[in-house]
């Protein structure tokens, strides 16, 4: 049979998983000599491991694991980023040596027997591979409850994101440069791949329990990804402002003439008609104001993010 001669990138940020890392590196070993066995990747194949400014001895642990085996790659940041950031750094060391590069993290809670079907589904003709939970039930009810909640909100408001997919995805060598052309600060992937386009599929799998240590994204972390994810990709809010100012005035015209009625009826005493009229149409218009005007700061907004507009996938002369 003829070597495969895929390269494959795998991407996993570290922040403080030394007592995680140990048992992901036989894990995954074994894993990457079996697909290299059955000629789905070449052995030039890497693992990619991102030391995110940890505190504690995890980039020590990388080194090591470089000089057992050259299979194993480092990259160390400056200082600890955020699991995007580190993910993206990764990610970007992986699309100038890579062909398919595929991200999970270090707890290998995202079941790594998803690969083969990510790179079966790559071999079929997609360039970005979305690997979904097809269950939480190793979750505690806590975590379950809250990461799905997350998902929903996310598209209420505006954001368009894969239900169930965090960061365990394939991408093509081709989809990675494409990646690299957005330029933002504010960086929330889940957001920004669907935004690529391109044939994509989704490969499920089970979500396992953590391998050791222990979440790094507790509740208040979640809430402010989610806050960034929806402020960095959505305009909804500022509009839902347009909205409220909007109803308010229209309750308004109602409020007008009910104090309108009561005081012909005699049952008021003098100035509460204007008073009420007032509360409620000033209320309303000012409103109304304030989502125009976040109309207009939604645009500046967008315009600001100088995203690319459009991405060509192929062009036949
Ligand atoms: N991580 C990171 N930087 C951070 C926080 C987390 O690189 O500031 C990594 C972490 O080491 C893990 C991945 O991001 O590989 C996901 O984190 P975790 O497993 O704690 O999140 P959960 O699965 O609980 O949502
Ligand atoms: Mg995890």
């Amino acid at each position: 049979m003829k070597k495969s001669d895929l390269i494959l990138n795998v991407v996993i940020p570290c922040y403080n998983e030394e007592e995680a890392l140990e048992s992901t590196y036989k894990v995954l070993n074994k894993k990457m000599n079996s697909l290299i066995k059955e000629n789905l990747i070449s052995k030039k194949s890497k693992v990619v491991l991102v030391n995110d400014g940890s505190k504690d001895n995890t980039w020590n642990v990388i080194k090591k694991l470089h000089e057992e085996n050259n299979m194993y790659v480092g990259v160390n940041l400056s200082r600890n980023k955020g699991h995007q950031n580190a993910l993206l750094a990764g990610l970007m060391y992986a699309k100038d040596n890579c062909d398919i590069s595929i991200s999970m993290d270090a707890d290998l809670q995202d079941d790594i027997n998803v690969m083969d079907d990510m790179i079966k589904k790559y071999n079929e003709g997609s360039e970005i591979v979305y690997g979904v939970r097809n269950s939480r039930k190793k979750d505690s009810f806590f975590k379950r409850f809250t990461a799905e909640g997350f998902y929903k909100f996310m598209n209420i408001m505006g954001v368009e994101v894969v239900f169930n997919h965090a960061d365990c995805r394939l991408m093509s060598k081709r989809a990675l440069q494409e990646l690299s052309n957005y330029k933002e600060v504010n960086l929330f992937l889940r957001g920004i791949i669907p935004q690529l386009g391109f044939k994509t599929s989704i490969s499920y799998y089970e979500r396992n329990k953590r391998v050791a240590g222990e979440s790094k994204y507790p509740l208040k972390k979640m809430l402010m990804f989610a806050m960034d994810g929806i402020t960095s990709f959505s305009i909804k809010p500022l509009r839902m402002i347009a909205f409220i100012g909007f109803i308010i005035l229209m309750c308004s015209i109602i409020a007008f003439i009910y104090s309108i009625v009561m005081k012909l009826l005699g049952n008021t005493v003098v100035g509460w008609t204007f008073i009420v009229c007032s509360i409620w149409l000033i209320g309303g218009i000012q409103m109304l104001s304030l989502g125009i005007i976040g109309e207009y700061i939604g645009k500046i907004y967008n315009e600001t993010k100088k995203r690319p507009r459009y991405i060509i996938e192929s062009i036949i002369d």
